[in-house]
């Protein structure tokens, strides 16, 4: 039985928000992913599909005031006017505290949901920073419809650093035991060479990392595709030192059912050492790697 998704349109002051510390400023403040984030919806609807199950943004009560996560959609319909109201002093804020004024689009939702296609708020905003650019723009995506606006890629990447973080947690079409994949993992890959065919900067996130099948074929196939890849184990990886926060999830259950050996934290290195076989030079790991850096 699906759900119904209660969906509102709403306006929001800042659309831009100062990065802190966790996901995108690392504690130690090294490896900043992101001077910014930037949600152009609050809530994301694929949050009752597999990535939904383990999605880190569901236990945020503040953003989902007890509504039940992947059933509710604010569409923040005047995001592009309120990035051009804040561009210039988040800019002047940003280069002087975090040396680069960068957005990472989004964290807790999904920029090319199925629902943009009736809003536009994302394509609203990709406009907005055609004419106002920041210097850093990152896409993360869970969904090949993220090749839906190539058309403006090319002009956003004349005026800054544009990268796409594709994420692709597995091999595995299926996992038993959670819903399927918002996206089917082959067009996933396909949307990651069409993007990389066009020249743009591209990396396949395998965050959080669920069992995969055939590692070898799988890097084999993401070196194809892709200019760069990070692994992030949810242990440490979901901001606590023992990935209790996944733990209260279906996630790790899951994951057990299928290859128990993937829920320690040595199953990211060996597959780092595969990854970094088939891609020398182009494996990043944990923060560091979403930070950009590679080795
Ligand atoms: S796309 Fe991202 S924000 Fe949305 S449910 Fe999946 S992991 Fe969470």
């Amino acid at each position: 039985m699906t759900h119904p998704i209660e969906i509102t349109e709403t306006s929001i002051k800042k659309i831009l928000t100062r990065a802190e510390q966790g996901f995108l400023r690392n504690k130690q403040g090294r490896a900043a992913v992101s001077s910014h984030s930037l949600q152009p919806y609050c809530g994301c609807t694929f949050g009752s599909s597999l990535c939904g199950a383990g999605c880190y943004v569901r236990s945020n009560f503040n953003l989902t005031k007890g509504r039940s996560w992947g059933r509710f959609l604010e569409v923040r319909t005047n995001a592009a006017e309120s990035y051009i109201h804040q561009v210039e002093a988040e800019r002047r804020w940003a280069r002087k505290h975090r040396g680069r004024f960068s957005i990472f689009c989004s964290s807790s939702t999904d920029p090319f949901l199925p629902q943009e296609t009736r809003f536009g708020i994302t394509r609203s905003v990709l406009e907005a920073m055609i004419k106002v650019p920041p210097d850093r723009l990152i896409l993360q995506t869970h969904t090949h419809l993220v090749t839906r606006y190539m058309d403006l890629y090319a002009m956003l990447r004349e005026k800054c650093d544009l990268r796409f973080h594709i994420s692709i947690e597995t091999d595995r079409e299926e996992m038993p035991g959670l819903p399927p994949h918002a996206s089917p993992v082959a067009r996933r890959l396909e949307a990651c060479d069409e993007l990389r065919t066009a020249g743009h900067f591209t990396v396949v996130v395998v965050a959080p990392l669920l069992p995969i099948d055939d590692p070898e074929r799988f890097f084999r196939r993401i070196g194809e595709v892709a200019d760069a890849v990070v692994v992030d184990h949810y242990i440490i990886g979901d901001g606590t030192s023992d990935g209790r926060r996944t733990a209260k999830t279906e996630l790790p259950k899951a994951i057990a059912a299928v290859n128990p050996i993937s829920l320690e934290l040595a199953y990211r290195d060996r597959i780092v050492e595969v990854a970094r076989r088939h891609m020398p030079g182009r494996v990043g790991v944990s923060a560091d790697g979403f930070a950009g850096f590679y080795e």
